[in-house]
């Protein structure tokens, strides 16, 4: 009996010690695997840009000879994979940091998103011109060219490549590219790279403004899938920074939906 008791207090004190830490350094490790591992994951990515591959196709010749065109990009989780990064944290035990990312971004070693690079290749073979608008930082600019040319993206020269410098919302450098073309498509795997209206809202507004534009999702605003990262996190945390593992931990279960 005593053994069994013991044995009883053995597996809850490890049960919690567990529930304690461990969950906060993996949280994230069923989104990553997903990302790296479900084929799933690839066939969205295709459907994505097999569907922005069908909306450059309807554009009529005239139009395509006539205007400049545009088409507005993201780069993280939207045309480069940065899952690695992510994952060797989780190995390391570690948490990302900006020393982690800059040490990751440093590597030039993202790989594009299954689809990504034939679809801007044949949108570049159309006259249409390609801007990646990212929220990487300026110091990041001349490790993420390495990685563009390396991949072979079209348009990878510093000219088209609008990183953050002042201000995170990428409306004013959207406002930039707009000055000179007819922006067609927007893409991106965070709605902030779309409009402005989604930023720092909370979720329930985030819903509402996806539906007020439900008729562009797919046709003007091409969508690409992220379950690691992204505005829709900071929304879940209510936009709080400096949460202990603890308070995110119980802000998560507050917003699981049961019935
Ligand atoms: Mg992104």
């Amino acid at each position: 009996m005593r053994k069994i008791f013991t044995l009883s207090v053995f597996v809850l004190v490890t049960y919690v010690s567990f529930g304690q830490t461990v969950p906060q350094v993996y949280v994230k490790e069923y989104a990553v695997l997903w990302q790296q591992d479900a084929a799933e994951y690839r066939a969205l990515c295709y459907q994505a840009f097999n569907l922005a591959t069908l909306r450059i196709n309807e554009i009529p010749a005239k139009k395509l000879k006539k205007s400049k065109l545009a088409i507005i990009t993201d780069l993280d989780e939207t045309i480069i994979d940065n899952s690695y990064n992510e994952a060797q944290l989780m190995k390391d035990g570690k948490f990302y940091t900006a020393a982690t990312w800059k040490a990751w971004a440093d590597k030039s070693m993202a790989t594009a998103l299954p689809g990504a690079v034939e679809f801007l290749q044949a949108a570049k073979q159309k006259g249409i011109t390609i801007f990646y608008v990212s929220n990487r930082s300026t110091d990041d600019l001349n490790s993420t060219l390495i990685n563009l040319k390396k991949l072979n993206l079209p348009d990878a020269k510093l000219e088209n490549m609008l990183f953050l410098s002042t201000t995170s919302s990428k409306e004013e450098r959207r406002q930039a590219v707009m000055k000179d073309y007819e922006v067609i498509m927007l893409m991106g795997d965070n709605l902030n790279d779309f409009m402005s209206t989604f930023e720092k809202k909370p979720s329930d507004e985030r819903f509402a403004e996806t539906d007020k534009v439900k008729e562009e999702w797919g046709k003007k605003f091409i969508v690409l899938p992220n379950p690691s990262y992204g505005e829709w996190e900071n929304a879940l945390y209510q936009y709080k920074r400096d949460l202990t593992p603890e308070q995110r931990e119980t802000m998560r279960r507050e917003k699981l939906k049961g019935y």
